[in-house]
């Protein structure tokens, strides 16, 4: 069956489209066109002069809908990503949060066999668990280690799923484990770091390429005593070549700093994250007295912290272009071109091209999802572009 979309804005890689149209055939989209005249045979549909956009690409996702990826079913595994699609994720890499080596194993053989039906599902995303202490915080304690070849080469020969792996690496062990990932096409992040320039240089030689929520849980310019130093921040401005992701709901970061890595790193080199925890997209009661939500955020009980973000890749799209004032397409493609390239699955997923999936958002003058296809179907719950 053919499908063809009128009567959008459409975001290409050259830029706006208008009077063109998106066709759609067995899940792919078979043309984007110039013309507006209806193709004989197809089922069009009028998105009434709203935005047609790639569906977005989120790679650093703990959970949503109620649900965390580390309860390790295909009930938590469907539910968190059905959330998350409603908000125009069309494709996602299930973020794996420290655990144990057995859990991690357990995890990666459910993410390959739920690949096989779920194809929103993409890949497996491990954080940790060898992390920096000091930068880790107590959250996952019991976990944390350095990392242990056996361990680690045990779990990447077991799965082919693995796409993406964050550690610190400034730990003993670190710079080996990165050159062993990257060369196995993992794509190798630091995160929880205190890295300075040396070590950064370092990491970056060593494979590791992307930095995991930029300003998040690592030091920025910073005294010792009365002598200066640049931090971790600095350090990755300052590498070409390695990419960066931000958690822009508007709270983990304020305005200014996300207009300044857009300004420094660019569209290229940016991905927008959600990096949220399971109470994303989620309307019921929190069982843990632990947390809190307020403003939007998931804070520890005693306000301490914040636990983690709420958001979905909808609304940090909204941020970027209401808070921040980037242009609407910038914000789009650091949501959905750069994230699919950065991790690798460009060929398929993150512009509307002749020949990629059918994934597409309809985003109205608001920066509303809309309509959400995926794979050439219309996501069951989100059209409502007849009202
Ligand atoms: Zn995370």
């Amino acid at each position: 069956m053919l499908t063809q979309l009128i009567n959008g804005r459409i975001l290409t890689p050259q830029g706006w489209i208008t009077d063109g149209s998106v066709l759609i055939s067995n899940g792919k989209i078979l043309e984007v066109t110039n013309s507006d005249l209806a193709v004989i045979g197809a089922n069009v549909i009028d998105v009434k002069g709203m935005n047609i956009i790639p569906g977005f690409v989120g790679m650093h996702i703990h959970g949503g809908g109620g649900h965390d990826y580390t309860e390790c079913s295909f009930d938590a595994f469907n539910a968190a990503t059905k959330a998350h699609l409603l908000h125009g994720a069309t494709t996602v890499f299930p973020t794996l949060t420290s655990t144990s080596f057995d859990n991690i194993i357990k995890v990666a053989g459910l993410c390959e066999e739920m690949m096989k039906t779920n194809k929103v599902i993409q890949g497996l995303h491990i954080e940790g668990p060898y992390l920096n202490p000091k930068m880790a915080g107590s959250q996952w304690g019991e976990f944390l280690t350095e990392p242990n070849k056996d361990e680690y080469t045990q779990i990447i020969e077991s799965t082919s799923c693995i796409r993406r792996w964050d550690i610190s690496p400034e730990i003993s062990g670190g710079y080996d484990f990165g050159r062993y990932t990257s060369s196995n096409g993992i794509l190798t992040a630091i995160t929880h770091t205190e890295a300075e320039y040396e070590d950064i240089k370092k990491a970056f030689a060593a494979g590791f390429t992307h930095a995991a929520h930029f300003y998040n849980a690592m030091p920025g310019f910073h005294k010792r005593r009365e002598y200066k130093y640049e931090g971790t921040v600095e350090s990755v401005y300052l590498t070409d070549g390695m990419s960066v992701e931000v958690i822009a709901d508007g709270i983990h970061l304020p305005a200014t700093i996300l207009k300044l890595v857009y300004k420094l790193k660019g569209v290229e080199q940016t991905c927008l994250v959600t990096d949220a925890v399971k109470y994303a997209a989620f309307d019921g009661e929190i069982e843990d007295s632990r947390y809190i939500i307020e403003n939007d955020v998931c804070k520890l009980a005693d306000h301490s912290s914040l636990a983690g973000s709420l958001a979905t890749m909808d609304k940090l799209v909204k941020t970027m272009v209401n808070k921040a004032g980037i242009p609407l397409e910038d914000a789009v493609r650091m949501a959905s071109e750069t994230p699919a390239r950065v991790i690798g699955v460009e060929n398929t997923k993150g512009t509307l091209q002749k020949g990629k999936d059918a994934d597409i958002v309809i985003l109205d003058k608001d920066v509303n999802v809309r309509c959400v296809f995926s794979y050439g179907k219309i996501v069951e719950g989100t059209n409502t572009l007849i009202h």
